[in-house]
């Protein structure tokens, strides 16, 4: 069989689909490997999302493009967002570049793979994306423990600043039956964690035309299927959330109490330049109804620091909010500007490079401080983890997990292996992460 190196750069839908891209070459004489100085073929799966990102894209090409002059035979692959958006630019910036596929056209493959090894240049790019089974596709996870299972792609939103309308397209949701299927045959192999994915997960079924078909109900069933599982979602839309959402995750012992809910900013007025649909009050009192349901649960988010016109007050709005709503962890970001967005062609509102990344240096030092103070909220209670990996050190096991609220919770033992789920009594906090011993 002939060797396939994925890079992944970029979020957990990249990884899921390079997930998909390494199950269907395996059935196509593709097998994996870890060393890229030993593969016949070599894929970047891409990210947009930061210009940082797809710069890292174009670096790794001009490793792979320096490989192929040495080993002209191997053959090198881009998909992914920056391969969506910038096919014109590939050609010019790598023209070694062999194959250029976009996201949804990852079920070609095979009839891809079979030009490019005919010495063709190959580029398929689709804006229309033909909606297959994915059942119908070998995957090859990578973790043992979780598996994701995408279930809406695309995005409706066009906030201001995201690229992501453009390089994933509009909101396609997979049928229920599709996705449940996947989800019986992914127990059966022995995970312990399902997590649903979209870029904006709460909008699932929007597009099916049943009201229906909604993620709580997507929950509710998944949460009938036998085993001893648990079940996750990402990414929500703040004012996506509905009441339905928060009972089913209340009814559903199988789905974790963990809400990953990006704020972005917390001024009313960013948030409008954003084209957010929800103000900073609304976004309060969704984190206000979340915290009252459910005792232990955390709440992530993510902030963008620097954005277009932003105040050194309204900057303050966004460090004040962190702190006000208690956020157990954000993701941090100075603002990117991205190209065929709204907010990328505010040129004469944009921030200067110093101040973005000091007011990001403070965004982070208010991240870390609330994580910690939040991880502080644990010591002393018994969360139920489950054991994703082990390290071993002077005869010492530890072992690593995740609690249900998503929080690491790190607790030695021999008795447990990967994939058991224990009790652990949170003994000491960190800022990122937990210490306990496990108890009955
Ligand atoms: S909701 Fe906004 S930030 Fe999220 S994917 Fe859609 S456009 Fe991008």
């Amino acid at each position: 069989m002939k060797k396939l190196y994925i890079q992944t750069l970029g979020c957990q839908m990249n990884k899921s689909d390079s997930e998909r891209i390494a199950g269907i070459l395996s059935e196509h004489n593709y097998i994996e490997t870890d060393n890229e100085k030993e593969a016949d073929l070599l894929i970047i799966n891409t990210c947009s999302i930061r210009q940082l990102s797809a710069d890292k894209a174009y670096s790794q090409l001009g490793v792979w493009g320096k490989m192929k002059k040495n080993r002209p035979n191997i053959k090198i692959g881009i998909c992914g967002c920056v391969a969506q958006q910038d096919k014109a630019n590939i050609r010019k910036r790598a023209p070694y570049v062999d194959l250029i596929f976009g996201t949804h056209n990852i079920y070609e493959l095979p009839e891809l793979i079979k030009r490019i090894e005919n010495d063709e240049k190959v580029c398929s790019i689709t804006n229309n994306p033909v909606i297959k089974d994915q059942n119908d596709f070998k995957i090859i996870r990578k973790d043992s423990v979780n598996a994701w299972i995408p279930i809406i792609e695309g995005c409706n939103k066009f906030c201001t600043y995201c690229v992501v309308p453009f390089t994933r397209g509009r909101e396609r949701s997979r049928f229920p039956k599709e996705i449940l299927k996947e989800a019986q045959n992914i127990i059966k192999e022995g995970f312990k964690e399902i997590t649903l994915l979209g870029q904006n997960v709460d909008s699932y079924g929007k597009d099916l035309g049943d009201k229906d078909i909604t993620l709580a109900n997507l929950l509710r069933e998944l949460n009938k299927l036998e085993g001893d599982f648990r079940i996750r979602f990402v990414t929500s839309y703040p004012s996506d959330i509905t009441d339905d959402l928060i009972d089913a995750v209340d009814e559903c012992e199988k789905v974790c109490k963990y809400f990953h809910i990006p704020m972005q900013s917390g001024n009313s007025r960013i948030l409008k330049e954003m084209n957010r649909r929800y103000t900073k009050e609304q976004y309060y009192e969704i984190v206000s109804k979340i915290r009252k349901r459910f005792e232990n649960v955390t709440i992530t988010s993510d902030f963008i620091a620097g954005f277009p016109s932003e105040t050194e007050e309204e900057f303050q709005d966004t460090l004040d909010a962190i702190d006000e709503l208690e956020l157990d962890y954000s993701n941090t970001a100075a603002y990117s500007p991205r190209e065929f967005t709204k907010a990328g062609r505010m040129v004469d509102k944009f921030i200067p490079e110093n101040i973005k990344y000091e007011r990001l240096e403070r965004l982070n030092e208010k991240n870390r401080e609330v994580c910690l103070k939040s991880n502080e909220k644990f010591t002393g209670k018994v969360l139920k983890v489950l054991v994703e990996g082990k390290t071993e050190k002077e005869g010492k096991i530890t072992l690593n997990s995740r609690a249900d609220n998503n929080k690491i919770v790190h607790f030695e033992s021999n008795q447990y292996n990967i994939g058991d789920f224990v009790n652990v009594k949170i003994t000491k906090a960190q800022t990122w992460c937990l210490y306990g011993e496990p108890v009955e």
